[in-house]
């Protein structure tokens, strides 16, 4: 018997060994869609959503859309009462897209342009997270050209390492993003803030990094932000996101309600009153999503290994490739049969480096048509997505009680030519 810990919450198995996800088998869903697929288990997300709504108060929770964002997710986070962190104009032209009213984005970036900026100034965004000097001279310069004044979060870098990758480690003093707080920048950026008429400066922000799984971690950055904070007496701070999450059944990560205990416990030292945020991105989103791949090739290398070659890879989830991150797989079909058998598991694009597990457990029977699923995808998966090879990016699919809806078509031919003149 399969361990489906890994799975979307409304996954089962059947007596014939088939997973289904949200009451549809995944063969009806490969049916009906193709692989590769992104399948959501809408009722997991829509939980997972509550769970941080619980724990952290409602309107304070602002949900980082980069781990996965369509217009769809953007209403069903919005309809859970959370708010919208868009890093780019992109991304929060996607949220207004979906109705999410613009008093619910939060727009942040290290390197926002004069376009964004005005953007959000114009729409009225609930507060924009300040990363530089330069940024605070051109919100003025916008200002002074009769833009609304802003409400301003100062991000700030506490100088914290955390056990991470070092690509997704964002809280150490060398860093591209926010004020430095150990160099003195913090103080004489809050000091600007404070005395410029173009902006409301309301808080701090900190972001230590993502896919952290020590909450000792964050609790010792929330100390240093609440140390800041207090002489300040600012209204609000916003303490990031970065919980992790199990990939493999070898992973144990905190829960969301652990998480928010940490954050309670350095919480008490705030005046009542205070509002703080949090901003979860992938806790909320990545064990709600899988990958449903077909098999196209198996070939073994005697005394070497077994390659398992699926339609995707690379394009679908750079995860792997960027950070070494590791997954597992399953047939879709044969669920009760065990995974005795080692392959690595590659995809479809002109590289070697295209590997989406190096060492899979896989049954010893896989073969070429079978369908295999991957789960805790649903973060930085389809977000990450590019067609690299001219590879038309996966469909997106939403299940739940028995019904599927598609929310992102899968690409077509025709869309890889639409840019070009
Ligand atoms: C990416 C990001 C988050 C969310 O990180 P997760 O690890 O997905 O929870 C939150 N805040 C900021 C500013 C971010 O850049």
């Amino acid at each position: 018997m399969s361990d489906i810990s890994l799975f979307p919450r409304h996954s089962a198995v059947d007596a014939d060994g088939a997973l289904s996800i949200g009451g549809v088998s995944v063969s009806a869903l490969v049916g009906e869609y193709g692989t590769p697929l992104f399948i959501y288990d809408e009722q997991h997300l829509r939980e997972t959503c509550r769970e941080a709504v619980a724990a952290f108060g409602s309107d304070n929770v602002i949900y980082a859309s980069k781990a996965f964002l369509c217009v769809a997710m953007a209403r069903l986070a919005h309809e859970e009462g959370l708010l919208i962190d868009v890093a780019t104009g992109g991304e929060l032209f996607v949220a207004l897209t979906a109705g999410v009213p613009a008093s619910s984005c939060v727009l942040h970036g290290n390197n926002k342009s004069d376009d964004e900026l005005r953007t959000a100034l114009e729409a009225g965004v609930r507060h924009i997270v300040v990363d530089s000097f330069g940024e605070i001279e051109r919100i003025e310069k916008l200002v002074s050209s009769g833009l609304p004044i802003p409400r301003v979060q100062l991000r700030i870098t506490p100088g914290v390492h955390v056990h991470t990758h070092e690509y997704v480690s964002t809280g150490q003093d060398d860093s591209k993003f926010g004020f430095n707080l150990n160099n003195g920048d913090a103080h004489r950026a809050v000091e600007r803030a404070r005395s410029s008429s173009a902006m409301q400066l309301v808080g701090i922000h900190c972001h230590i990094g993502s896919n952290v799984f020590d909450v000792d971690n964050f609790e010792d950055a929330w100390k240093v932000m609440v140390d800041l904070f207090l002489p300040l007496e600012l209204p609000e701070i916003t303490m990031g996101g970065g919980l992790g999450v199990a990939y493999t059944t070898r992973d144990t990560a905190p829960t969301i309600e652990q998480w928010a205990s940490v954050l309670s416990r350095v919480t008490t030292r705030l005046p009542a009153g205070t509002k703080v945020y949090v901003e979860p991105g992938r806790s909320i989103v990545a064990a709600a999503g899988v990958t449903a791949y077909s098999v196209g090739t198996v070939k073994d290398i005697d005394g070497i290994r077994r390659y398992v070659s699926v339609d995707g890879g690379m394009s679908d989830n750079p995860r792997p490739m960027m950070y070494g991150s590791e997954y597992e797989v399953f047939d879709s079909n044969n669920m009760l049969a065990a995974r005795t058998s080692s392959a690595r598991i590659v995809g479809k694009h002109c590289e070697s480096g295209d590997i989406l597990i190096l060492d899979a457990q896989v049954t010893p029977d896989i073969a070429i048509g079978d369908v295999l699923v991957m789960p805790v995808t649903g973060a930085y998966g389809y977000s990450m997505a590019s067609n690299y090879n001219k590879v038309p990016r996966p469909g997106v699919v939403f299940v739940g009680q028995g019904q599927s809806r598609l929310v992102v078509r899968r690409e077509t031919l025709e869309d890889l030519v639409r840019l070009d003149q």
